[in-house]
């Protein structure tokens, strides 16, 4: 074991993966179908991971500390065998947990296949109950009613199973306390997610963000809540428990009160490029070295040298930042899978 810690003693600890930078929905938000269009260059399956790949990755992350992977995309549960993957690397020794954050779409037709080869929690992006607005925020592309469909089935095999909702001004606020009534009644854990400027297509203004604040003293009307501690150090969501003890709600603040000093994520694109940051310009192709004649042992070393550089800490930085350094020209969030 050689575990790396960055220039400001953070660990890496975390993994997100994803496994391709395709999609079935069109959120305005992530892939707006007006820059994802029907003739849009999606990388060839060549130039994406394979599992072998991804695998060997795995180990060698292991080796600097990950304890943790999370399987995202675009849509994970697009790439063929999928439930493969999951178990390759349930096989690693030292991974602790498998997580997946999916759209929900094709969750029923694999959620006993991944519970079965070793996933542990699934995260499904739900934005609003009212087909409408759902429809209008995912591009026209996927119905409620086949969301909640996956969420039951993945319940019902026996993931760990929570909601992310991206909340944006205009779009679904209205769906907060409707939400939040639905799966308090259902005891799934709801995340609210503040709108973000990741990537540079979806046309970020500070103006769309609903805080946290308001998302928080909204649910609390509605059922009053307290905020309890975080399960573990570096959780990105803040946790708020319903006095009835029902179940909890949580808020993912990166906009309003950024969480980095506890960031110990690594982030893997479909095309195998290494990312410290949600929010970076630019990554070290691990691609390259893994179809290069490098040993893992030369592969973990530039790993750590990346790790140990790293200084990012964007949401912490952004509020200081001018609009011209913010539109820098940022990886969008389909590739690396927030
Ligand atoms: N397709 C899968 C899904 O939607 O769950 C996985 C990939 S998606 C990029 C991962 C998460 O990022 C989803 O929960 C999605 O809602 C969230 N997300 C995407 N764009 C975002 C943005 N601009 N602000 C906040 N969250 C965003
Ligand atoms: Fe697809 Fe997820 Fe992005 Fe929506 S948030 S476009 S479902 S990758
Ligand atoms: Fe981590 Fe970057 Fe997000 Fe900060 S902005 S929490 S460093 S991913």
């Amino acid at each position: 074991m050689n575990h790396v810690l960055d220039q400001l003693q953070r660990p890496l600890r975390d993994l997100r993966i994803s496994v391709t930078d395709r999609c079935n929905f069109r959120c305005s938000y992530c892939m707006p179908a007006e820059v994802f269009g029907p003739d849009f260059a999606f990388l060839p399956n060549d130039k994406i991971l394979s599992f072998e790949e991804i695998e060997r990755l795995v180990k060698i992350f292991v080796q600097l500390g990950v304890k943790k992977i999370r399987i995202t995309g675009g849509e994970p549960l697009l790439r063929i065998d999928l439930p493969k993957l999951v178990g390759m690397i349930n096989e690693v020794e030292g991974v602790e947990d498998i997580a997946m954050t999916t759209n929900g779409t094709l969750l029923k037709k694999y959620a006993q296949q991944l519970k079965d080869a070793g996933l542990v929690r699934v995260s499904v992006s739900l934005d609003s109950l009212d087909e409408e607005r759902f429809l209008d925020m995912n591009g026209r592309r996927g119905k409620v009613k086949t969301v909640l469909e996956g969420i039951e089935k993945a319940a019902e095999v026996g993931l760990q199973v929570k909601i992310n909702m991206v909340v944006k001004k205009g779009k679904n606020e209205q769906d907060i306390v409707q939400m939040a009534e639905f799966f308090k009644e259902k005891q799934h854990i709801l995340r609210y997610i503040e709108y973000m400027d990741v990537g540079n297509s979806n046309g970020w203004k500070l103006d769309d963000v609903v805080e946290k604040k308001d998302i928080v003293e909204q649910v609390n009307a509605f059922s009053p809540l307290e905020k309890v501690a975080p399960n573990y150090k570096g959780e990105v969501a803040s946790r708020y428990e319903y006095k009835d003890k029902k179940t909890e709600i949580g808020v993912i603040s990166s906009v309003t009160d950024s969480f980095c000093s506890s960031c110990s994520r690594a982030r893997i694109s479909a095309e195998g490029k290494l990312y410290t940051c949600l929010f970076a310009t630019k990554g070290t192709d691990l691609r390259e070295l893994l179809r290069s004649d490098k040993d893992d042992k030369a592969i973990s070393t530039s790993i750590s040298s990346v790790w140990e550089n790293r200084k990012d800490r964007y949401s912490d930085e952004r509020n200081e930042q001018t609009m011209e350094e913010r539109k820098k020209s940022k990886i969008e969030m389909s590739h690396i899978g927030g």
